[in-house]
């Protein structure tokens, strides 16, 4: 046993100086590839260190959090509100951003440079052509842009939680601004509530539920009132979100967009995966209000073309003829294919 165990440490000392070095910056390197612990910081600067919060699944009390407002940086997105884009200091109290996921072997996660900036991004060149070659949603949805939200949040689940102060929530736009949304338009009074105001009388805290299913749903949002101002050394803290954002340039993307299993579909060779995902987003048309405006997108995504591939278009009220005209211009592509 002692023989073994000095033979160890023979075995240790004869890796040479290099070999250690060599070892720490593999392990530091590869430290600093998954640094965000989960997926949600997968966009953002490797060394922001952003204070991610964990929104873990509810049993019988809901998550109570306060969004807390920022600066903007001068990298926030332009495109989402391109009549009135967020300028650098203009107030805001979330980034929503659009994100292609799973991309290249690594799966990454990448902003999108043509739906955030309004510059050419490989991904969606990638999918445009696919639409084209009339390939099916399904066939692409994995690295379709998806809507995220980003917040400055305070939560108050525990004492621990809430001296822990400002914390970083990623969520999707569907488990958050949507019904955020929702909640803020006041039916009485037509108006808007800010509901993420520093003020008591105007700032709501919000209430929310987390299942334990794969999807993490998040549902039975709710403004509570509050009774205190949030103080300004608290909101001094919040993080300008945007100023942390990962932004990667075109080659990058390509690279990394060629080098995963799902290559350009230029060619009749395309390796692209015709497996048939478990769940279709087609079975989910929701019953239609009709609209005057029923050939533009009120979620400001290209009607025909966007439908399925955005949260939204869950719950869209135009999803039908949006959906039909997809079909149609799908068809249209196939014919001229022939
Ligand atoms: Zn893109």
């Amino acid at each position: 046993m002692r023989d073994r165990m000095n033979q160890k440490e023979e075995s240790r000392n004869s890796i040479s100086q290099d070999k250690m070095m060599e070892q720490l910056i593999k392990r530091t390197q590869e430290s600093y590839d998954r640094k965000d612990g989960d997926a949600t910081s997968k966009y953002f600067l490797p060394d922001s260190e952003l204070p991610f919060w964990k929104c873990t699944t509810t049993k019988e009390d809901p998550h109570i959090i306060d969004i807390i407002p920022f600066y903007a940086g001068d990298r926030f997105p332009t495109e989402l509100n391109r009549r009135n884009p967020v300028l650098k200091d203009d107030y805001v109290y979330v980034l929503e951003v659009f994100v292609h996921s799973g991309i290249g072997p690594a799966k990454e996660m990448i902003l999108c440079p043509l739906k955030n900036y309004g510059k050419p991004c490989p991904v969606c060149e990638e999918i445009d052509i696919q639409i084209k070659e009339g390939r099916e949603w399904e066939e692409y949805s994995d690295i379709a842009p998806k809507r995220r939200c980003v917040y400055n949040i305070i939560c108050y689940d525990s004492d621990k939680e809430e001296k822990k102060g400002i914390q970083i929530w990623e969520v999707s736009h569907k488990y958050s601004e949507k019904p955020f949304q929702s909640l803020a338009k006041n039916p009485r009074e037509g108006g808007i509530i800010p509901f993420a105001a520093l003020q008591k009388d105007a700032g709501m805290s919000i209430s929310f539920e987390v299942a334990g299913d794969t999807y993490k749903t998040i549902s039975g949002h709710k403004f509570l009132p509050r009774n205190y101002d949030i103080p300004r050394n608290i909101s001094d803290d919040a993080y300008a979100l945007d100023q942390h954002l990962l932004l990667r340039d075109y080659d990058y993307i390509k690279e990394k967009l060629q080098g995963g299993a799902w290559r350009s579909g230029k060619t009749e060779t395309s390796n692209f995966s015709r497996e048939q995902p478990s769940d279709s987003r087609r079975q989910a048309p929701k019953p239609t209000q009709q609209d005057d405006s029923r050939d533009s997108c009120p979620c400001e995504h290209e009607f025909g073309v966007d439908a399925d591939r955005f949260d939204d278009c869950e719950n869209c009220e135009i999803y039908k003829d949006c959906s039909e005209e997809f079909d149609r211009r799908r068809a249209s592509a196939k014919l001229k294919r022939r």
